[in-house]
């Protein structure tokens, strides 16, 4: 019997819904718990008790906000093995990575812990004379989050976090595969001493628990994070019903290498960024955008390490590589395959389904080169361990090969050149650009987020997510 994982609504555990196990991804045998599906009435029940808190919760001190968040991050830190064993249990990222994503997490609770103490505001003289004027930032209500299921612990932090240091209340919906860290963090919470209401958790589907967040007209913003698809119509919505929203979507990043490139740091950034984490990152390049002079020797190197990586269960010592995440995302990757191999692309590496020791969702990373830019892989996000080489002349059309795409999150360039490297990070289109490093793995306190079809709305993380969850009022004062 595993044990049973219930929703948190306005500080009870409620146990309300059907129970849904949760598989590893690495070995399909391992159920890792039962999590309770809410419904449309539950995700109500949560808003509600939301709402309730609401007031009380944004005039809390700033000093109750830091301590509760910064207990809440140094309980993460402190549990940082567990919580990683059941995130690479669940999600099947490597448990390395899994323990530095939850690294990360504690990370962000203590740096928006210290936000709730620096939140300031501008004193300006009005024109008027005997009049001054006061900008201040206050919290906006109800916070609905939606989260996927690449980063099941990192990217409910990053906007639980802001949200609850900036005085509002959240309910937050984690993607269906990975209910488990939500419901981690609940429990981390729950436990730092959060007010009952200010955090509520309903697992669940998205249209159903989902749908209902989006609709209703006690939430005042939606953060969310996912596929394009999703994401477009849920901007929709919210744009329409008048909240406020800001929405992460895909990436289809380009990496730029340059004949001037160090070839070893090159082709670290580029199998890092393409496959490290089974290429589940809205970061990962997928488009190894490489000029005539280095191209050879860089598909030559990079097949070579691409054979020495090791695909395996995501908690086996020496893993590189774990599972991806299901069957049907499984599929969708070996489709893209056949896709790119119907296009006249080559297959020089991977690209097959893998069996193990335990039964999973295993498959060869997969790179393809004589690849041309209008391609399908080269144009539609596949969020798997599949890249494609772009063989180009100079840096002038290889970068105009990375901007031709309507997205534009991260983009990276692998070059000795300052003047490229200048260049690039001035005129690559998107809204996160690394020079010599891989296009995924970013810091904390900074702003994450991207242009054109990848987001929408004000950026995410450091002090620039206050954007989000605050609104600006200024206020007007005559003298005596
Ligand atoms: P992916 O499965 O690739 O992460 P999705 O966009 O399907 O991308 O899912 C991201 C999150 O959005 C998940 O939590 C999912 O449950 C939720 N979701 C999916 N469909 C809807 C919807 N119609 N309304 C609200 N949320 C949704």
């Amino acid at each position: 019997m595993t044990d049973l994982h219930r929703n948190f609504i306005g500080g009870e555990w409620v146990a309300d819904g059907a129970a849904t196990p949760n598989h590893n991804p690495s070995d399909l045998a391992d159920v890792i718990g039962e999590y309770l599906q809410g419904d449309a009435a539950l995700t109500r029940q949560a808003i509600d008790a939301a709402a309730a808190a609401f007031p009380a919760w944004s005039h809390s001190p700033p000093q109750r906000r830091f301590d509760i968040l910064d207990a809440a991050g140094s309980m993460i830190l402190a549990h940082k093995a567990k919580l990683g064993e059941l995130l690479a249990r669940e999600e099947g990222k490597i448990l390395p990575e899994a323990i530095g994503e939850v690294g990360r997490a504690g990370q962000i609770f203590k740096f928006f812990a210290g936000e709730a103490l620096r939140q300031s505001g501008d004193l300006l003289a009005s024109v008027r004379s005997g009049v001054t004027v006061e900008v201040t930032r206050e919290p906006i209500g109800v916070v609905g989050l939606i989260t996927p299921w690449n980063f099941p612990i990192a990217i409910p932090a990053w906007k639980m976090a802001p949200a609850i240091a900036y005085g509002n209340c959240v309910v937050l919906k984690p993607a269906e595969l990975v209910p488990g860290c939500a419901w981690a963090l609940a429990e981390i919470l729950a436990e730092a001493g959060l007010p009952a209401g200010v955090f509520n958790l309903v697992m669940g589907r998205g249209s159903v628990v989902g749908a209902e967040v989006i609709a209703s007209p006690k939430i005042a913003a939606i953060s969310f994070t996912g596929s394009v698809t999703t994401g477009r119509r849920i901007t929709e919505q919210a744009v329409v019903s008048g909240k406020k929203v800001q929405v992460e979507m895909g990436g289809k990043n380009p990496m730029v290498v340059l004949d001037d490139a160090d070839l070893k740091v090159a082709v670290e950034a580029a199998v890092n960024s393409a496959f490290f984490s089974t290429g589940q990152r809205c970061t990962a390049a997928s488009r190894l955008i490489v000029t005539e002079g280095i191209h050879d020797r860089f598909v030559g190197a990079v097949s070579e390490r691409l054979a020495g990586l090791k695909v395996d269960h995501a908690l086996k010592a020496g893993t590189d590589i774990g599972p991806v995440v299901s069957e049907a995302q499984l599929h969708q990757d070996l489709e893209y395959v056949a896709v790119g191999k119907a296009e006249g692309a080559k297959l020089v590496a991977g690209g097959e389904r893998l069996t193990r020791d335990t039964e999973g969702y295993y498959m060869a990373p997969a790179l393809f080169t004589e690849t041309t830019p209008e391609m399908r892989v080269n144009r539609e996000e596949i969020f798997g361990p599949v890249a494609s080489v772009i063989r180009t002349k100079d840096y002038d059309t290889a970068l105009a090969i990375a901007n031709d795409i309507e997205f534009g999150l991260s983009a990276g360039i692998a070059t000795t050149s300052l003047k490229y490297a200048q260049h690039f990070k001035r005129n690559a289109q998107a809204g996160m650009v690394m020079v010599n490093l891989p296009t995924a793995g970013v810091d904390y306190h900074v702003p994450f987020g991207g242009r054109k079809g990848s987001s929408y709305g004000p950026r995410e993380q450091g002090r620039y997510a206050a954007e989000f969850y605050t609104t600006v009022k200024t206020s007007y004062q005559a003298a005596g």
